[in-house]
């Protein structure tokens, strides 16, 4: 029988969510559901000089917001636990202890101002710095001597000088690397805290992972990883290392353009389940067509041999198509529930039906952000120039519309009952009385009330909206200025 899938997300908990993270995360997730496996979730905060206050929780938050649940993890245990690293620190010492026993680590006494100094003697001969196992070569005397005088100390792998080291990676195929360009990495820090190097080896261990998936970052460190798995005489995972999710050809996301993290997208408007699905896609593609998943069908569809080699780009402009198509499908009162606190951004208090604008918005939604700008006209006439007036295909030009308008005043000042169905009819009614096109009417209509050319709705719509006092106030304002 084979074994169960194990997989696990393994953020440093710094407070954001990379895209490139949460991508990590779902492959994760997808691939352990996928094969009826666990997937797991260990923060990794053994570098205590980068706590950031409230950092897990952004990681809980947004993976559960994510419809990612972890069937192990630090709050919800397990067999496995702790699964903090920082709690599991005494964990460590005695698994790199074992490792220089046997030869495969040693004590390292170097001073970083020693280390420094050899490393710029080596960089002013233009040589790359690498540990040059100076304390490899400490007699056990030294060794104990230095141990018993409370000398600080790390404990460094003893990685070999040659021949080569191979694994095979899921993504990239078979990765052969010379020994000689391993250097003797930190196991254990001088605070006692494993490194993100050897911790990731004991826990994904001890806590029986057969599927590291994780970023393109380390897939050159694997081998040293591989070298101390052996040492161990512990199997070695399978590898699946993820391509870089990029902007573009040539720059990674970043957080300097606000376009990194998965809040600034949350904030700027777009749905979660809009982001999910593209990001899945960034690196992913099911063998067909097909482009809208729901989560439950992600599971159903991923495998890890479709994941590809080349970086990812994120596409904004593709997220957007997904995103307008997902605000599209959501329920009515859904939409108007999330479009809300946008419509107050520059509606509140200004008494119009949410509800009604909602309907007309819907559909012209891309982005939420996009939405204030699209409605302000309701809440303030926006200041415009006479030229809108003049449309060839409504034949229209200022002096049409102010006799447009002026013909429409008193009807609209009379309309018996303010609903969107009489407006219309009375309207249809008095324009055709005039002997007038509708569009020769509406557009000025339009114009006058709005202040703009493109409106979520036409002249009826927004006249009902904006209530016949209102109305006839931006007419009066317009006939004055045609005048
Ligand atoms: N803590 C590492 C990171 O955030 C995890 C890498 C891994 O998945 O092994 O980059």
């Amino acid at each position: 029988m084979n074994k169960e899938v194990r997989t696990r997300f393994a953020p440093s908990p710094t407070g954001f969510m990379h895209l490139g993270g949460l991508r990590t995360a779902l492959y994760n997730y997808l691939y352990a559901k996928k094969m009826g496996g666990k997937f797991i979730l260990r923060i990794e905060d053994t570098d205590q000089e980068r706590f950031v206050e409230g950092a897990t929780e952004v990681i809980y938050d947004t993976l559960k917001g994510c419809g990612m649940n972890w069937d192990e993890g630090p709050d919800v245990g397990g067999p496995c636990g702790p699964y903090i690293q920082s709690e599991r620190k005494d964990l460590y010492l005695p698994y790199a202890k074992q490792l220089v026993e046997s030869g495969h680590a040693y004590y390292c006494f170097c001073t970083k101002e020693e280390l420094d100094e050899r490393r710029a003697a080596c960089e002013a001969k233009g040589e790359v710095f690498k540990y040059d196992k100076h304390c490899l070569h400490l007699t056990k005397e030294e060794i104990q001597q230095k141990l018993d005088a409370g000398v600080p100390y790390v404990i460094r792998q003893n990685a070999p000088t040659e021949g080569e080291t191979s694994y095979h990676d899921v993504v990239f195929g078979d990765m052969t690397f010379p020994n000689d360009t391993l250097d003797d990495m930190v196991l254990i820090k001088q605070d006692g805290m494993p490194t993100y190097n050897f911790a990731n080896v004991i826990d994904d261990h001890l806590m029986g992972i057969t599927h590291v998936m994780r970023g393109l970052e380390y897939l050159s460190s694997t081998p040293k990883y591989n070298l101390l798995y052996e040492a161990f005489g512990w199997d070695v995972p399978e590898y699946v290392h993820l391509t870089t999710v990029m902007r573009d050809a040539t720059h990674k996301l970043s957080k300097r353009d606000g376009d990194a993290y998965y809040s600034d997208y949350i904030e700027k408007g777009y749905l979660t389940e809009a982001l999910i699905n593209y990001l899945v896609l960034v690196g992913w593609n099911p063998g067909d067509d097909r482009e809208f998943f729901t989560m439950d069908e992600l599971v159903e569809a991923f495998s890890i041999e479709r994941l590809s080699k080349s970086p990812g780009i994120f596409d904004v402009d593709k997220l957007t198509w997904f995103n307008t198509e997902y605000i599209r499908q959501l329920p009515a009162e859904k939409y108007l529930e999330l479009v809300t606190p946008w419509f107050d951004k520059v509606l509140a208090g200004k008494n119009i039906d949410y509800a009604r604008l909602a309907q007309l918005m819907q559909t012209r939604t891309e982005v939420f952000n996009r939405v204030p700008d699209m409605v302000r006209f309701l809440g303030e006439l926006p200041a415009y120039e006479i030229d809108l007036f003049t449309n060839k295909k409504s034949k229209t030009n200022p002096e049409v519309s102010k006799a447009a308008l002026e013909m429409l005043r008193p009807v609209i000042a009379n309309i018996p009952e303010w609903t969107e169905v009489c407006i219309h009819d009375v309207l249809m009614a008095a324009i055709a009385e005039a002997g007038m096109k509708n569009a020769t009417a509406l557009w000025p209509l339009r114009i006058a009330i709005s202040g703009q050319a493109s409106t979520p709705g036409g002249a009826i719509e927004i006249a009902w909206l904006l209530g016949r006092e209102e109305t006839l106030r931006r007419m009066d304002d317009a006939i004055s200025r045609l005048s």
